[in-house]
C-alpha cells in the first residue's frame, strides 16, 4: 500500500546504520546511525524531516543500540508503531553459495548466515547482532536478509571458479562470490530503464572507498572483480585489489609478519592510502595539483587497473553498449571518469567534457551522440534497492 515503509539496517561490528524508506515512492523518511558501539562515548545521530538529533552516550552493545534507535523514533519521530513498517531489510555481506536473492530470516536462514561467518569474519557476526537487536524492537514483521553476494551467485561457473585444486576449493568453499551486488544489480537495472532496452552488454563501475567492476549481459552478471572477499580487483581506498598471492608468502617468510598483520596491511593500509597516505580522491587531486609525483603515479595506477578491467570485460562480453560510473568516486570525480574514458578513445568512447564536469546527484548520459558506447553516471542507492527487494518479498 502506498504508505507502507521498510526499515533498512546495515549493522557493522561497531555501528548500526538505519533508514526508514517508502519502497514505492523511494522517499527516505528518517535515517540515522549509532557508531562506536562498545565505547564510552558512542556517537548517535537521528534525522527526521527538519529535525536532527545528535548525542553521545555509552552504548554497550547492539541490543542497547537498537533500543536507543527505537527511543529516537518515538521521541523525534516518526513513531515506528504509526509508520506502517511492513518489513525490515538487513544488509548481509556474505551469503556464500546459498543465496541468490533476498530471504526471510527464519531459523534456517539465520543459521546459514552464522555458518558463513568464517567466509565473512568482519561482517556476518555483526549482522547477526543487528538481526537479534532489530527483532526485539520489531518482532511482528518479517525480517529479510539482502545479500551483497546474491546477484553474483548467478555468475557462470567458468567466471566464479578459481584454478585451485578442486578438492581444496570445495572443502573450504573457495570461489568468487563478488560483493556490492545490490548496487551493481540496482544500477544495471536503472541503465536498462534509462536506455529503454534489456538487450545490453554493460559494465558497471562501483567506485567508492571499496571499488568493484561487473560485466552484465541482459539481466545476468558474467564477471565481477571482487572475489572470495572484497579484497580482489580494482585499486581501492585502502585495499590493494589484485596482488600476487605470493606476496603473502614473501611477507610471512621474509618480513616475519603474521597473517593478521598481512590481512590488515592488504585490507586497510594499502590501495590509494598506502600509495599516497590518503584514501579520499579529493585529497589526492589536491596533492596532484601541488605537483606531488607519488600522488600522480597513484592516480595512474588506479586508472591503469580500471582500463585493464574494462578492456577485459569488453572482450569477455564480445562487445560493450554501456559503461556506467557509480558510488562516491564514480558520481563525483570528473577526473577519474575522463581519465578512463580518454584511454578508451581508441575504441570510439567519447564523453562530453562539459557534461562530465558535473558532480552528479542525478542520472545522466555523459557520452557524446557519436560515441560507440553510452557512458552514464547513475547514483547508487543500496538502501532503496534493499527496501524494494524486501517489499517485493513481503507484500505478497
Ligand atoms: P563507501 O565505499 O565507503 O560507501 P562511497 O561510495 O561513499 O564509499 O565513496 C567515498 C569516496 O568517494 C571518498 O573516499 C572519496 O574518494 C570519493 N568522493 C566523495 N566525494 C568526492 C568528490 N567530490 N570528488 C572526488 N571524490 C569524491
Amino acid at each position: 500500500m502506498e504508505n507502507d515503509t521498510i526499515l533498512v539496517i546495515n549493522s557493522g561490528s561497531s555501528s548500526i546504520k538505519y533508514k526508514l524508506i517508502n519502497p514505492e515512492s523511494g522517499e527516505e523518511i528518517a535515517y540515522g546511525v549509532v557508531e562506536q558501539i562498545g565505547e564510552d562515548r558512542s556517537r548517535i545521530k537521528h534525522v527526521y524531516q527538519d529535525k536532527e538529533k545528535k548525542m553521545r552516550q555509552p552504548v554497550r552493545d547492539h541490543l542497547e543500540g537498537m533500543a536507543v534507535v527505537e527511543d529516537l523514533f518515538e521521541k523525534i519521530g516518526p513513531s515506528l508503531e504509526d509508520s506502517q513498517v511492513v518489513g525490515v531489510g538487513h544488509r548481509i555481506v556474505q551469503g556464500g553459495p546459498y543465496f541468490s536473492g533476498p530471504a526471510v530470516i527464519d531459523k534456517t536462514v539465520y543459521s546459514l548466515i552464522e555458518e558463513l561467518c568464517p567466509l565473512g569474519p568482519l561482517h556476518n557476526p555483526a549482522h547477526l547482532k543487528g538481526i537479534d537487536a532489530a527483532k526485539r524492537i520489531l518482532p511482528k514483521v518479517p525480517h529479510v536478509a539482502v545479500f551483497d553476494t546474491a546477484f553474483f551467485n548467478h555468475l557462470p561457473e567458468k567466471a566464479y571458479t578459481y584454478a585451485l585444486k578442486r578438492s581444496v576449493a570445495e572443502k573450504y568453499r573457495i570461489r568468487r562470490y563478488g560483493a556490492h551486488g545490490t548496487s551493481h544489480q540496482y544500477v544495471a537495472h536503472r541503465v536498462r530503464s534509462i536506455l529503454g532496452t534489456s538487450d545490453l552488454k554493460q559494465i558497471v563501475l562501483h567506485l567508492g572507498n571499496g571499488a568493484s567492476a561487473s560485466a552484465i549481459i541482459g539481466h545476468h552478471p558474467v564477471e565481477t572483480s571482487m572475489g572470495l572477499t572484497p579484497l580482489e580487483g580494482l585499486v581501492m581506498g585502502g585495499r590493494t585489489g589484485d596482488i600476487d598471492p605470493a606476496a603473502v608468502f614473501h611477507l610471512y617468510r621474509e618480513g616475519k609478519m603474521s597473517i593478521d598483520e598481512i590481512d590488515e596491511l592488504f585490507n586497510r593500509r594499502s590501495g590509494m592510502k598506502g600509495l599516497t597516505g590518503h584514501n579520499d580522491m579529493r585529497e589526492i587531486w589536491k596533492l596532484i595539483k601541488e605537483g606531488d609525483e607519488q600522488a600522480s603515479m597513484a592516480m595512474e595506477i588506479y586508472l591503469h587497473r580500471l582500463v585493464k578491467y574494462v578492456g577485459a570485460y569488453w572482450a569477455v562480453m564480445g562487445g560493450l553498449d554501456a559503461l556506467t560510473f557509480t558510488a562516491g568516486v564514480g558520481e563525483n570525480d570528473p577526473g577519474v571518469r575522463a581519465g578512463l574514458c580518454d584511454s578508451l578513445a581508441f575504441m570510439g568512447v567519447k564523453i562530453d567534457p562539459e557534461v562530465n564536469k558535473e558532480h552528479f546527484s542525478r542520472e545522466a548520459i555523459i557520452s557524446t551522440p557519436d560515441s560507440t558506447v553510452k557512458v552514464l553516471v547513475v547514483p547508487t542507492n543500496e538502501e532503496l534497492a534493499i527496501a524494494q527487494q524486501v517489499y517485493s518479498l513481503v507484500k505478497l
